[in-house]
């Protein structure tokens, strides 16, 4: 039987969104993207939006603070207790950390951390081309490279957490989705 709580770790335009998606309706379990809430918060001009709303035009990361708070609230929906695809959360140390005590208290842990990795080169040009068709306001060249530098001091390391406590399962994230989702679904068996 497949993993259900799974976490998808990876740097900007790999490919998590995508994966996670197509996860979330296999396993009919919800994705939860950080990204795309603190995104809606921000359109909604919310409270949380104004904090965010800086943070993320400059590709620098959101205050723990927010973030663990806008996940806790997610994750203790009645959808999420069956399983959850996260996807851009947790991308600190002390997000991980909170992550755990909060799935420590709900009694349902996380099974398994999939690591997509590709080469950056490859990373950044698929992100400027994102810009063009989705037009992101924090996929320009700029943000996109401050965002590749956060990830590789805040987020990477967090590899090393779930290997620690046995999660990490690393995925190649070239080729085509099916080819990705074939890894994917391997690394969850
Ligand atoms: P994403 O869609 O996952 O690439 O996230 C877009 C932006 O939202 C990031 O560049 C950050 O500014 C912010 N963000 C999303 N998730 C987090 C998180 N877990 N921690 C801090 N900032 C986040």
């Amino acid at each position: 039987m497949s993993a259900r709580r799974l976490l998808l770790l990876g740097p900007p335009g790999v490919g998590k969104g995508t994966q996670a998606l197509r996860l979330a309706r296999e396993l009919s379990v919800p994705q939860i993207s950080t990204g795309d809430m603190l995104r809606d918060a921000v359109a909604r001009k919310s409270e949380v939006g104004k904090c965010a709303k800086n943070a993320m035009e400059q590709g620098e990361l959101v205050a723990d603070a927010i973030v663990i708070r806008v996940a806790r609230e997610r994750l203790t929906q009645d959808d999420a207790c069956a399983g959850f695809i996260l996807d851009g959360f947790p991308r600190t140390h002390e997000q991980a950390r909170a992550l755990d005590e909060m799935l420590g208290e709900l009694g349902t842990p996380l099974e398994r951390c999939v690591a997509i990795t590709a080469e950056e080169g490859v990373l950044v040009e698929r992100l400027l081309e994102r810009a063009k068709t989705e037009g992101r306001s924090d996929d320009n060249e700029a943000t996109i490279r401050n965002r590749m530098q956060v990830y590789h001091e805040e987020t990477a390391p967090l590899a090393s957490y779930y290997s620690e406590q046995g999660l990490l399962r690393d995925v190649d994230g070239t080729g085509s989705i099916e080819e990705v989702a074939d890894r994917i679904q391997g690394a969850l068996q």
